[in-house]
């Protein structure tokens, strides 16, 4: 029976988990943590690893939010593509923000390891099956020159010819893609259970079931309100996604809940075979395109992007219909399980990481890509409250950016839709052009601009960081990021 709103698969085949108490009673600590999804337990692990008295205080369950609900694919990478996020800082900067993110699926990898974690598939982690970024529009040349780049920044990367992509992709839908062999899935939920009981390992505490209210942070020593008790704390980490809008409003105006959804099917046994021959994961180039996966003989399919969060009624028909659409082959779809995940989008696309004013740190906002990134936000917020480390001013340029109100959800949507117009008619194209090839006439070449990936929304808001509370705005000029790198 599918069960829309709650029922993961992964909830369903969830290891067991100890119930965490909420906070009852005023607590003294180093460092508090809101919000406990991979951000907030990533950089509470690092704390407590080294010796801090650090607390998560989590609204609901741990890895309620997306960090449970997700698609598990951990590749090197963020939300926005290489190619923006180039022509906003340059090539050395670009790089080394991309050799971050792939350090960040290296600790995800490492963690695993390290801690024998139950139920999160090491066998997708080590060989790692790899992910194939398809591509529904543009041609073989854009997917060798990305992999060229992601070469040239360290993570392996190759451009596949259409009729290599659809010996393993058996859909007439894509002309390319690009593999990255490195990348690797997980048990998302898992993970995120197995990483809250290394942080209570190393001497992290956290509480469940405690919603921060809302909080005095001006001063040396913070104090955080939750229905309870109060925490008090010379620091505070900020990592509540989506949902920090409620206690700290100008934090939740720079950030733009978008929901995703993920379907998994009834077992399809030898079936799957006649559509898909690749282990690891796919995504197609589309703005909220498919993404999906096998998992035993099932299939994990999610796709869609929008600013409306309630979910539809039926999404495993959508979903159903999504497959059939890709590859009919397969014949009708049960959907056992379906769901949607809340995404905390920024305007750039980019995670807000870094120093917000004394004592206040934010790990927020890492979009539809956010499992690798997280990893390594909370290193640099740790090592940046321990050891004064300055590496979290890479993500000065993407700093806090108003996206929400009327105009700036409406202005995302929009965006959304008009994306999803231009892809089709990217397609309409391609098709036009195969059919062009299949009757021997001239050929039409495909449209091989824009560049491939999620190609982002042209979201209509200021560019200009206005944080206005917490006080100090962390916009500081290309120039000053530079420098603090080659200090
Ligand atoms: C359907 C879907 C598929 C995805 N697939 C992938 C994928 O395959 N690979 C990938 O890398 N990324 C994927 N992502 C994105 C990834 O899941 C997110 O980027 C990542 O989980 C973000 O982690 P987070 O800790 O910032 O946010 P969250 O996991 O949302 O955690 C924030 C937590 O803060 C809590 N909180 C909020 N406000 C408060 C408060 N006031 N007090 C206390 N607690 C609070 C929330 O309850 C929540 O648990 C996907 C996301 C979705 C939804």
């Amino acid at each position: 029976m599918v069960n829309v709103a709650s029922d993961t698969f992964f909830e369903a085949t969830a290891v067991a988990r100890p119930d965490r108490p909420a906070l009852r009673t005023d607590l003294d600590c180093e460092v508090v943590v809101v919000g406990g999804g991979l951000a907030g337990l990533w950089t509470a692990l690092a704390l407590a690893r080294r010796g801090r008295d650090v607390a998560v205080v989590e609204a609901g369950r741990i890895g309620a939010g997306a960090s449970g609900r997700n698609a598990g694919v951990v590749s090197a990478g963020y939300a926005e593509i290489p190619s923006r996020i180039l022509s906003r800082v340059g090539e050395d900067h670009a790089r080394t923000l991309w050799q971050l993110s792939a350090a960040g699926a290296e600790a995800v990898r490492g963690l695993i390891a390290e801690t024998g974690m139950p139920g999160v598939d090491p066998a997708g982690v080590d060989p790692a099956p790899g992910r194939l970024i398809a591509f529904r529009a543009a041609g073989e040349s854009v997917a060798a020159r990305v992999a060229e780049r992601m070469t040239r920044w360290g993570t392996r990367a190759e451009a596949w010819p259409r009729a290599q992509v659809r010996e393993v992709l058996r859909s007439a839908r894509y002309h390319a893609a690009l593999h990255m062999p490195e990348a690797f899935q997980i048990h998302p939920l898992n993970f995120v259970l197995g990483l809250a009981a290394a942080v209570e390992a190393a001497g992290g505490r956290i509480y469940e079931s405690t919603p921060v209210q809302a909080g005095d942070v001006a001063g040396v020593r913070k104090a955080i309100e939750t229905p309870q008790a109060r925490l008090r704390a010379h620091e505070v980490v900020f990592c509540g996604s989506a949902g920090i809008g409620g206690a700290f409003p100008a934090l939740g105006r720079c950030i733009l809940p978008v929901a995703s959804h993920i379907g998994v099917s009834a077992p399809l046994g030898e079936r799957l075979d006649s559509a898909i021959r690749f282990a690891g994961a796919v995504s197609d180039t589309r703005q909220g395109g498919d993404h999906y996966r096998i998992i035993g003989d099932r299939l994990l399919w999610g796709g869609g992007l929008t600013t409306r969060t309630s979910p539809p009624a039926r999404l495993d028909r959508l979903i159903a219909a999504d497959i059939a659409a890709v590859y009919p082959q397969l014949g009708p779809v049960e959907i056992t399980h379906a769901w949607r995940g809340v995404i905390g989008y920024p305007v750039h696309r980019m995670p807000q990481i870094g120093r917000l004013g004394p004592g206040l740190w934010i790990a927020s906002a890492f979009g539809g890509q956010g499992i690798a990134p997280t990893a390594i936000a909370g290193e640099l917020v740790a090592s940046a409250i321990l050891d004064g480390d300055d590496r979290w001013r890479l993500f000065i340029p993407f700093g806090l950016v108003p996206a929400t109100g009327v105009f700036g959800g409406f202005a995302t949507q929009l965006a959304f839709w008009s994306r999803r117009l231009h892809d089709r008619l990217d397609e309409a194209l391609i098709g036009r052009a195969e059919q062009q090839d299949a009757a021997g006439a001239a050929k039409v070449p495909p449209p091989e601009s824009p560049p491939p990936e999620m190609v982002p929304p042209e979201i209509l808001v200021p560019e200009s960081p206005t944080l206005q509370s917490p006080p100090e705005p962390p916009a500081a000029p290309v120039e000053d990021v530079a420098a603090a790198r080659s200090a």
